[in-house]
C-alpha cells in the first residue's frame, strides 16, 4: 500500500524515482585485541582504498559541476588518505599493539586532529577538519556502516534527508538527484531556495519522512502541491506521469514569453528579476527571460570551504554574473552570514537565537576586513554591467551610513590607486526588518532604491523563526500586517523619486503579484522558475482595477480573507 505524506512545496515540478536516503553515519568503535594482524592491514587497506576511489568520482564529479574551487576540498581529502604519516601510523599500531583496523585509526586520527587543532596557524586547523571527515568515512568503511554525501550518487534518485544544509545542496547532481523530501525546514529555507534555483522538485517539513521510508523504494515528489508519496501503485505512477506531463506543457506555454517585457493588461511595465546565489545560476535567469538579476547572495561563495574566499575569487564571480547580464541590472548582497547559513571557520560562538544574532552586516561592520575585501571585489567588478549593491539586514540609519562610507573610502582608494570604478552604482538596502519598514520615509533620502526581504521580514513581522514548521502557520505573506508594511515601503520610495523591489519569496507569489502590482512595486525578483508564470500572470491583470481595491484589502481583518478576496475578484 502506498503512503502519502504532506509537507511544504518547496519546488515546483514532479519527480519519480527511487529513494536514497541520506543519513549521518552511526560510528561506533570498540576495541579488540587481533591474532592476525596481517589479514587486519588488509582490511584497513581495503576501506583506504575504498575510499579513495570513492574520493576520485566525488573529485571528478565536483570539478565538473561546482567548479575547480568546490573541488578541492575533495583533493585536499584524498592527500590525506595518502598520507604515510597517517597510514603507517596506522599499519604498526595493528601491528604492534594488535588491535583491530577501527580502533587504531581512530587513535591515529584522534592524535592528529587534535594536534592540528592545537596549532595557531588557521590553515593547519582546516587540516583538522579534513582528516576528520575523511576518517569518518574510512571507519565506516570498515565498520561497514553506509556513508553517503550528495555528491558521490551515480543514479537516478530521490533524496530524502532530516534536513539538507545549502552546502549539501549545493553538491546534489542535477543529472542524478531528480528531487527532494525534508523532515524539517519551510518555504524560505535556504535548502528550499537553492531547490528552486537549481530547478529541482522538492517538499520540505514533512517532520517524517526520514522515518517513513528505506532506501531504493520507489517515491513520488509532488513539489506542486507540496506531497511526497512512498512506494506509489502503478495507477498513481501513471497519474503523477500525466500530472508531470501537463505541467511540463503548461512551462511550454510560459516559455512562449520568454523575450517578452512585462506589461500588466492596462499597460503597466514592471520589471521581473531572478534570484540567484552562484554565477552558475545565471543560465536559468536567461533561459528563464528574466530581467535582471533582483539578489545575488553571495553567502555561498564562502560556503561549503574552508576558508574565505579571496578577493580575486570574489572579483571573479562577480565579473562573471555581470558580464553573462550583458547590461541587464544585477542587485548583490553583501555578505548575510548567520541564521541558517553557517561558515564554521570564522568560528563564531553558538547563539541561542541566531536569526537574531550577529550576523549579515552586523558581522560586517565588525570584521571590517571580510567586507572590505567583498566591497572591493564588488567595485572592481562594477565596470563588467550594471552592478547595485545592496547591503542585508540593515535595521538602523546609522548601520547604512557606517555601510556605505566604508564603501565610498574602498571606492576612493581602488581610484586613488588608479582602479578603473564604474560611476553610477546605485547602492540600496535589504528591507527586512520592521524597523526599517517603519522608518522608510527616512532611509528614502539616502539610500537609492529598497529590496523588501519579505522571508525575513514576515519571520521578524510576526516573530516565527522561518525554519521552524511547527510555526510555519505564521508565515503570511498576505497578512495586513505585512500588506501595509510593504506599502509604506513603496511608497516612501516613489515619494523620493526611488525604486522600490521585492526579492522575497513572495515576490512570486501568485496570491501576492496582483497586490504587489496594485501597490506599485516597480521590480519583482523570485526564483527564476517563477518569472514566466509570473510574467503570464501579470498580462492578464489590470493595475487600475486592483488599485481600486487595495485600501479595502488592506483594511481586512485576516490573511483569509484577503486570500479569498484576492482568488474571486482578480
Ligand atoms: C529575505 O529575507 O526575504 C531575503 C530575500 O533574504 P534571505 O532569504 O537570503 O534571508
Ligand atoms: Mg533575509
Amino acid at each position: 500500500m502506498s503512503e502519502k505524506i504532506s509537507g511544504i512545496a518547496a519546488s515546483a515540478g514532479i519527480a519519480i524515482a527511487k529513494a536514497f536516503v541520506l543519513q549521518n553515519p552511526e560510528l561506533t568503535i570498540d576495541k579488540k585485541s587481533i591474532k592476525d594482524t596481517s589479514k587486519e592491514i588488509e582490511r584497513f587497506q581495503a576501506a583506504l582504498d575504498t575510499s579513495k576511489e570513492e574520493l576520485s568520482v566525488i573529485k571528478d564529479k565536483a570539478n565538473e559541476e561546482l567548479g575547480e574551487d568546490k573541488a578541492a576540498i575533495f583533493a585536499a581529502h584524498l592527500l590525506v588518505l595518502s598520507d604515510p604519516e597517517l597510514v603507517d601510523a596506522v599499519k604498526q599500531k595493528i601491528e604492534n599493539e594488535q588491535v583491530n583496523a577501527e580502533s587504531a585509526m581512530n587513535d591515529v586520527s584522534s592524535t592528529f586532529i587534535n594536534m592540528f587543532e592545537q596549532m595557531d596557524n588557521e590553515y593547519m586547523k582546516e587540516r583538522a577538519a579534513d582528516i576528520r571527515d575523511v576518517s569518518k568515512r574510512v571507519l565506516a568503511h570498515l565498520l561497514d556502516v553506509q556513508f553517503t554525501t550528495p555528491a558521490s550518487i551515480s543514479e537516478e534518485v530521490v533524496i530524502l534527508a532530516e534536513d539538507l544544509t545549502p552546502s549539501d545542496t549545493a553538491q546534489l547532481n542535477r543529472q542524478f538527484v531528480k528531487g527532494f523530501a525534508t523532515d524539517i525546514g519551510g518555504r524560505t529555507s535556504h535548502s528550499a531556495i537553492m531547490s528552486r534555483s537549481m530547478e529541482i522538485p522538492a517538499v520540505v517539513g514533512t517532520k517524517i519522512i526520514t522515518e517513513k521510508i528505506e532506501n531504493g523504494v520507489m517515491v513520488i515528489i509532488d513539489g506542486l502541491d507540496g506531497h511526497v508519496i512512498i512506494d506509489p501503485s502503478q495507477d498513481e505512477i501513471a497519474t503523477y506521469q500525466e500530472k508531470k506531463a501537463q505541467y511540463e506543457k503548461q512551462k511550454e506555454e510560459w516559455a512562449k514569453l520568454v523575450n517578452e517585457k512585462t506589461f500588466s493588461s492596462d499597460d503597466v511595465q514592471v520589471e521581473l528579476a531572478a534570484n540567484i546565489g552562484t554565477p552558475a545560476d545565471v543560465k536559468g535567469v536567461l533561459a528563464n527571460g528574466a530581467e535582471g538579476v533582483g539578489l545575488y547572495r553571495t553567502e555561498f561563495l564562502y560556503m561549503g570551504r574552508d576558508q574565505l574566499p579571496t578577493e580575486e575569487e570574489q572579483f571573479s564571480a562577480y565579473k562573471e554574473v555581470l558580464e553573462k547580464m550583458e547590461g541587464k541590472p544585477v542587485v548583490i548582497r553583501t555578505l548575510d552570514i548567520g541564521g541558517d547559513k553557517e561558515l564554521p571557520y570564522l568560528n563564531l560562538p553558538k547563539e541561542l537565537n541566531p536569526f537574531l544574532g550577529f550576523r549579515a552586516i552586523r558581522l560586517c561592520l565588525e570584521e571590517q576586513e571580510i567586507f572590505r575585501t567583498q566591497l572591493r571585489a564588488l567595485l572592481r567588478a562594477s565596470k563588467h554591467g550594471n552592478l547595485k549593491i545592496m547591503f542585508p539586514m540593515i535595521a538602523t540609519l546609522e548601520e547604512f551610513r557606517s555601510a556605505k562610507n566604508i564603501l565610498m573610502d574602498e571606492k576612493d582608494k581602488l581610484i586613488n590607486s588608479g582602479t578603473e570604478v564604474s560611476d553610477n552604482i546605485e547602492v540600496g538596502i535589504m528591507v527586512e526588518i520592521p524597523s526599517t519598514a517603519v522608518m522608510a520615509d527616512t532611509f528614502a533620502k539616502e539610500v537609492d532604491f529598497f529590496s523588501i526581504g519579505t522571508n525575513d521580514l514576515i519571520q521578524y513581522t510576526m516573530a516565527a523563526d522561518r525554519m521552524n514548521e511547527q510555526v510555519s502557520y505564521l508565515y503570511q505573506p498576505y497578512n495586513p500586517a505585512i500588506l501595509r508594511l510593504v506599502k509604506m515601503v513603496i511608497d516612501a520610495a516613489h515619494k523620493e523619486g526611488k525604486w522600490a523591489g521585492m526579492c522575497g519569496e513572495m515576490a512570486g507569489d501568485p496570491i501576492a503579484i496582483p497586490i504587489l502590482l496594485g501597490l506599485g512595486l516597480d521590480e519583482f525578483s523570485m526564483s527564476a522558475t517563477s518569472v514566466l508564470p509570473a510574467r503570464s500572470q501579470i498580462r492578464g491583470l489590470s493595475k487600475e482595477k486592483i488599485s481600486t481595491h487595495i485600501n479595502e484589502i488592506l483594511e481586512m481583518d485576516t490573511m483569509e480573507d484577503v486570500i479569498k478576496f484576492v482568488e474571486t475578484n482578480f
